[in-house]
């Protein structure tokens, strides 16, 4: 195995020396792979790669391009970001919110193989958690402040299906996809969950309650359409 970069073009690829009469390169998978006889040396064969660069790199390209993830952007505080995904020899995948509103996500190069769908899901997921982690201390404290209620205690965790919920009349639960949310959105959603430590249903009391706090109640009623909570 050898790599060797043109720009940020890294190309990495595996030889393969069995019965070859010929050189030839392959493209599999998006992988690179080079048929050489046995006798040939490591450094011919780096030759030839790189005499055959630019053909390999637009093949890698149209592979990569074929398997654009299913996932192309997500939201975060109601702002589009941008799903960048690169394949690097590292072990665990690596998440980085970039500056221009793109999420640049590195996976271990086994997923170019075995497909991207799945952990892309989970790096997200657990993006979602920590924004969630740093954030929510804040959003709590100033709802508690602005409804003087507050629940006994809390957590962030994975609803199915909801964006957040009251349970036992006195604990709230919050999805950490909420974090997708413009912050005023996050905010009505746990508002409503602390109304209910109050109401338990959605009486006028209830509607009053949080219609005196938040003025775009019926903008953010309708934003949040087809969501549960
Ligand atoms: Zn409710």
């Amino acid at each position: 195995m050898s790599i060797f970069g043109k720009k940020n073009n890294i190309i990495t690829y595996t030889v393969n020396k069995a019965v070859n009469k010929e050189m030839y390169i392959t493209i599999q998978n998006g992988e690179v792979v080079v048929n050489a006889p046995w006798y040939f040396s490591s450094s011919k064969i780096q030759a030839a790669v790189e005499e055959k660069k630019n053909w390999i790199l637009s093949k890698i390209n149209e592979y990569e391009k074929q398997n654009i993830p299913n996932i192309q952007s997500v939201k975060i505080f109601g702002k589009n970001y941008d799903i960048k995904v690169l394949y690097q020899n590292i072990v665990t995948p690596e998440l980085n919110l970039e500056e221009n509103y793109e999420i640049k996500i590195i996976l271990p190069m086994k997923y170019k193989k075995i497909g991207n769908e799945q952990i892309l899901k989970i790096s997200i997921e657990k993006m979602y958690q920590q924004i969630a982690n740093t954030q929510i201390d804040n959003i709590m404290e100033k709802i508690r402040l602005m409804l003087e209620i507050a629940p006994e205690e809390y957590s962030i965790e994975k609803l199915d299906g909801e964006l957040a919920k009251c349970v036992g009349g006195n604990k709230i639960l919050i999805n950490p996809e909420l974090m997708q949310f413009k912050k005023e959105i996050i905010e009505y959603v746990i508002a409503h969950e602390f109304c209910h430590i109050k109401y338990k249903t959605h009486c006028k009391s209830f509607n009053d309650m949080l219609e005196k706090n938040f003025e775009n109640y019926v903008k953010i009623e309708k934003e949040l359409s087809g969501y549960k909570f």
